[in-house]
């Protein structure tokens, strides 16, 4: 059937694939090699580096998700962005979003340093500025949409526009809107990353990276680099990703759901100086007006887990100074408003009464303690 509704895809991911057994789920294949039937016949499958029949599965309903050709299933979130960044060299020249995630920005400073490769960052409100930093060598724009996490929603078909005027590559980090909300790759974007960690898995239990493109150039060479370094992702971690993706939609719906209600309540709030909140997805980001209130804030918390990470079913909140943002030098971080007082929730799924009422007990704690001292 062709044009399936993405529920109905994720639903299904490796029902009809085995009709020795009829098995309705994808059954989980650890085998490391594949017997040949004579020289030069294999069944496709050679190696498990090469190619792994769980692991196929899992890519071909990405690739399908993210409106792409070729998907790949590695190991983490920052193994698949160093699988793209195979695709440069010294010399080359890549413009970057500034505010993005601090892994990937520890990532690119040490790609300067190792291989030369350079790196402008853009502050990402204004497309008419990339024209500044473009360069001669300039490959490629890095972006994450939103931004991470200041959360600012960057326009991805006008910086394709720009890209394409200037044979510049687009590579997008959709690991916070996933492919339920946004889809990087019909918007002209030439490679989508994912930390799959996040969204994409959802329970706050996995390990995993993806990228998917649509050019055939770009898929062969992703494929050939990826058997190189063999930065694959597990069998077991394959089958629980597929596992978690089957209720993605479902996720992301209760995921924006409760968002809304909770941007809502700290819009307003006394203590609150200012909402980072698109309208869309589970994410929300706030500046407390006194940074002095974030640590007895965490510590009020009942059902909120202070902790480093998001897009789990889990709520969970984290303090990007100290924890994801920690390497992004401190004047670096404030410079473009990363400052000490921002606090980001990644929302779960729980009964959105249950987030509110620990949300309002935990600020009305740090409020009653800020008067009395
Ligand atoms: C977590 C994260 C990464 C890194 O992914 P890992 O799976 O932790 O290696 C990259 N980009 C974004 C936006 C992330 O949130």
């Amino acid at each position: 059937m062709e044009n399936l509704k993405k529920q109905t895809i994720l639903a299904q991911i490796g029902n009809k694939k085995c009709s020795q057994t009829g098995a309705v789920n994808m059954p989980l294949y650890f085998s490391t090699a594949y017997r040949h039937h004579d020289i030069g016949v294999s069944t496709g499958y050679d190696y498990i580096r090469t190619g792994n029949p769980t692991r196929d599965v899992l890519e071909e309903a990405l690739a399908l998700l993210e409106g792409g050709r070729y998907a790949f299933a590695t190991s983490s979130g920052m193994s698949a962005i160093q699988l793209v960044f195979e695709r440069f060299q010294t010399g080359d020249h890549i413009i970057s979003v500034q505010d993005l995630y601090g892994g990937s920005f520890r990532y690119f400073r040490q790609l300067e340093e190792r291989t030369k490769i350079q790196f402008s960052y853009w502050q990402g409100n204004h497309v008419a500025d990339l024209k500044y930093l473009l360069k001669p060598n300039t490959k490629a724009i890095f972006l994450e949409t939103p931004t991470n996490p200041l959360m600012m929603e960057i326009q991805i078909n006008e910086v394709v526009e720009f890209a394409k005027k200037h044979h510049l590559l687009v590579i997008v980090d959709n690991t916070f809107y996933t492919p339920i909300l946004q889809q990087p790759l019909d918007m002209g974007a030439d490679i989508v990353v994912h930390s799959a960690t996040k969204y994409l898995g959802g329970h706050n239990d996995l390990l995993a990276g993806v990228v998917v493109v649509k050019d055939s150039e770009l898929g062969d060479f992703f494929q050939e680099a990826l058997n190189r370094i063999g930065c694959v992702l597990a069998p077991f971690d394959s089958w629980l990703l597929i596992r978690g993706l089957k209720t993605l939609s479902l996720r992301m719906k209760q995921h924006q759901e409760n968002a809304i209600a909770i941007a809502d309540f700290l819009f307003g709030h006394p203590l609150v100086e200012e909402v980072r909140y698109p309208g869309r997805g589970g994410m929300i980001s706030f500046f407390v007006k006194d940074e002095e209130i974030i640590s007895p804030l965490l510590k009020s918390l009942k059902l909120f887990t202070f902790a480093e990470s998001l897009g789990g079913v889990e709520s969970l909140i984290t303090y990007p100074t100290t924890q994801t943002h920690a390497d992004i030098p401190p004047d670096l971080r404030r410079s473009y408003g990363l400052t000490d007082n921002l606090l980001r929730i990644s929302v779960g799924v729980e009964d959105k009464s249950d987030l509110l009422f620990d949300l309002e007990q935990a600020f009305e704690a740090v409020g009653q303690n800020a008067k009395i001292h």
